[in-house]
């Protein structure tokens, strides 16, 4: 098989539109009548991989390989050798699936070195820039990206319907770049100007560096950046919403709230802490955390990955902890100091791994403060250490520091 145009990719395409292109050049009336050949063609030079390949654009990319993306890479290499693109492979436009877990325990896609929450990647729609399709007509990845609203290049919201037939636009769908279904050419749709907000969020997405803007925009790495768009999702709502995503209006406040930041939080914290005494049923010392405080330090674990600016949450949220239990010295009545941590949220706020802290429990620098027979509720997550103990093993944390997480222990 020979492809006999064989254009380049763009440094930002997307690999669905990478595709379409090709199949365009290389005068295919439709996507899959390529995507079909290219299936035959792998199966004579392997067959696993050919059964890996799939003949509609919108499952194409590797993340959506339901079982082995390792055999879906393998397809797009082999693809790759018809196109010669050594210079940028079709690996390096494809999204991943990722092991990176947002905000404790949330899953992720990889795309070009950063890591997207799921809860952050468009499922139904792919909305266009269509003065970006004048200019160049290809799909840009960010434009997959929910927080991306609007056009940077041109300051214009992106459309995301056909403003002919008002179908919602999705060119994985359709397998056609600047045209609707219904033929209309995106690229003489005219389209609103950006608001400031949508403007910000879509600088995030790109990886702009401007403090002066938005806090935010003064993080580097995108990943975390879009960490903390899905924490104020579930700081407010305490899950995604129904579709499982981040929606667009909790963007915008999201926005909003980041430029308080971290005023506002702390100031929320306190309010908790001081309305903590209506919400318990127990006494201080027999209630966990998380019954007044929430998830808080769940969520507040942006990344597994460690950063420089990894603890742009947890920072202020540790702050606050420490001077809560300043604040309310140990005496005979309990307080609010001596809420109950989980073994999770020891380990987050040590700083450490799950072993580290349990290690310490073992050899008894963690105190647990209620008996039971098995360890079984110790791993459940339910509160078991004193937050005060916590804050001050927090303090007395060993100086040497071998990898990402705290060490309070010798390795043996
Ligand atoms: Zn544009
Ligand atoms: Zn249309």
């Amino acid at each position: 098989m020979k492809l006999l145009v064989r254009p380049r990719p763009f440094i930002n395409e997307s690999l669905e539109s990478y595709m379409l292109r090709l199949s365009q050049e290389n005068f295919f009336e439709y996507y899959q009548q390529l995507s079909r050949a290219i299936k035959d063609w792998l199966q004579l030079h392997d067959h696993e991989a050919a059964g890996a390949f799939p003949v509609e654009l919108s499952r194409l990319n590797v993340y959506h390989a339901a079982q082995s993306s390792s055999r879906r890479i393998r397809a797009l290499k082999l693809v790759e050798s018809l196109t010669d693109n050594e210079k940028l492979p079709l690996l390096h436009l494809a999204v991943m699936h990722s092991s990176e877990k947002f905000c404790s325990r949330y899953s992720s896609l990889f795309n070009a070195g950063s890591h997207v929450p799921r809860a952050l990647v468009r499922q139904k729609g792919i909305p266009v820039c269509p003065d970006c399709l004048t200019e160049a007509n290809y799909i840009r990845q960010e434009w997959h990206w929910m927080p991306y609203e609007a056009c940077i290049n041109h300051s214009k919201q992106m459309l995301h319907e056909c403003p002919k037939c008002e179908e919602k636009l999705n060119y994985t769908h359709s397998e056609c770049l600047h045209t609707c279904r219904c033929g209309f050419d995106l690229r003489n749709a005219g389209t609103e100007p950006a608001e400031e907000w949508q403007l910000i969020a879509s600088r995030l997405v790109v990886g702009e560096h401007s403090p002066s803007r938005h806090p935010l925009l003064d993080i580097r790495p995108i990943s975390l950046r879009l960490a903390c768009l899905l924490w104020y999702q579930l700081y407010i709502h305490k899950t995604l919403d129904a579709s499982d995503q981040v929606s667009t209006l909790t963007i915008e406040r999201a926005i909003e709230y980041f430029t308080h930041w971290p005023e506002v939080f702390t100031q929320e914290l306190e309010q908790q802490a001081a309305l903590s005494g209506d919400k318990l049923v127990c006494d201080y010392n027999k209630t966990s955390f998380h019954d007044v405080f929430g998830n808080i330090v769940g969520i507040s674990r942006l990344l597994l990955k460690a950063y420089p600016e990894s603890d742009f949450v947890l920072t202020p949220l540790e702050n606050f902890l420490a001077r809560l239990v300043d604040q309310n010295p140990q005496s005979r009545v309990p307080n609010v100091a001596d809420l109950l941590i989980s073994m999770p949220e020891a380990a987050i706020l040590l700083g450490t791994s799950y072993e580290q802290a349990y290690r310490l429990y073992e050899e008894g620098y963690l105190k647990c403060a209620i008996k039971f027979k098995s360890h079984e509720k110790l791993v459940s997550g339910i509160g078991v250490f004193y937050l005060r103990e916590i804050m001050e093993l927090r303090q007395s944390r060993m100086p040497v520091e071998t990898s990402s997480y705290n060490n309070y222990l010798p390795a043996w």
